[in-house]
């Protein structure tokens, strides 16, 4: 998977709308550490979190399966733009079909799990889905055989709060393996001022 980080709020925006609270605007150093320690008492001890709202990070993600996307939709607080199947299919229509252990040709269409088992049934399955695209059933019905490995991206747009129940939910080692790469790739795309919000939340430093 890829991720890029395409944009995202200064703290000191944030910090801009907690001292609203208490119009202490002249105590601000403009997103430095007298901010982030605002940031961090106000948002995760105080429970204040509504201010972490004002923290807004848009990712492009690439190259992560269906399966990663179902469970990534069901976080309701961001918002996504997902490449359309209905679209795009022509990709795989106009290409070669793939040998059963050409791994490193169909990845470009499938998230390999490394088990050569599961591996080769989704290269089956894409196989398949090609010959139907290239009987010319449409997009829209071809669609329904897809594999759950079949690669996508999406630009997903999500904010502070939100952002740290996603990591803390699925860094964790009970969450899909995919899922959980997915979780920790975010964070390291995070500018390195803005992880300390994060930190807690992450799997491996707690445990
Ligand atoms: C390990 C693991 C296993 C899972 N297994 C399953 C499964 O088997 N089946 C399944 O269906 N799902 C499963 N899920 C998905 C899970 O139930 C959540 O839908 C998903 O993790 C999104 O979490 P969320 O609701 O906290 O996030 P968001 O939807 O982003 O919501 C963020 C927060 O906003 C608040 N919120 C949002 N909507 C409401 C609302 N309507 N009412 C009150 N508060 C709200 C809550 O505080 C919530 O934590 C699993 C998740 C994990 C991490």
């Amino acid at each position: 998977m890829e991720i890029t980080l395409m944009h995202h709020t200064p703290l000191d925006v944030c910090a801009h709308a907690i001292r609203t609270c208490w119009q202490s605007f002249e105590k601000s150093d403009e997103g430095g550490e007298r901010d982030k320690a605002l940031i961090d008492r106000v948002g995760n001890k105080y429970k204040h979190a509504s201010t972490l709202e004002h923290l807004v990070y848009t990712f492009y993600i690439k190259g992560v399966s269906r399966a990663l996307l179902q469970e990534l939709a069901r976080h309701r607080i961001a918002s996504l733009s997902v490449k359309s199947t209905r679209y795009t299919l022509k990709e795989l229509k106009n290409s070669e079909s793939f040998g059963e252990e050409d791994y490193k040709g169909a990845e470009k269409f499938i998230v390999l799990t490394g088990n050569t088992l599961v591996d080769t049934a989704s290269i089956k399955a894409l196989n398949n889905l090609q010959e139907i695209l290239k009987m010319g059933i449409s997009n829209d019905v071809a669609k329904f055989c897809l594999p759950e490995s079949y690669k996508t991206e999406l630009t997903w747009t999500v904010n502070a709060r939100s952002l740290q129940n996603f990591i803390e939910l699925r860094s964790n080692k009970s969450a899909l393996w995919e899922i959980q790469k997915l979780a920790h790739n975010l964070f390291n795309s995070l500018p390195s001022e803005h992880q300390y919000l994060f930190e807690a939340k992450i799997y491996n430093n707690k445990h």
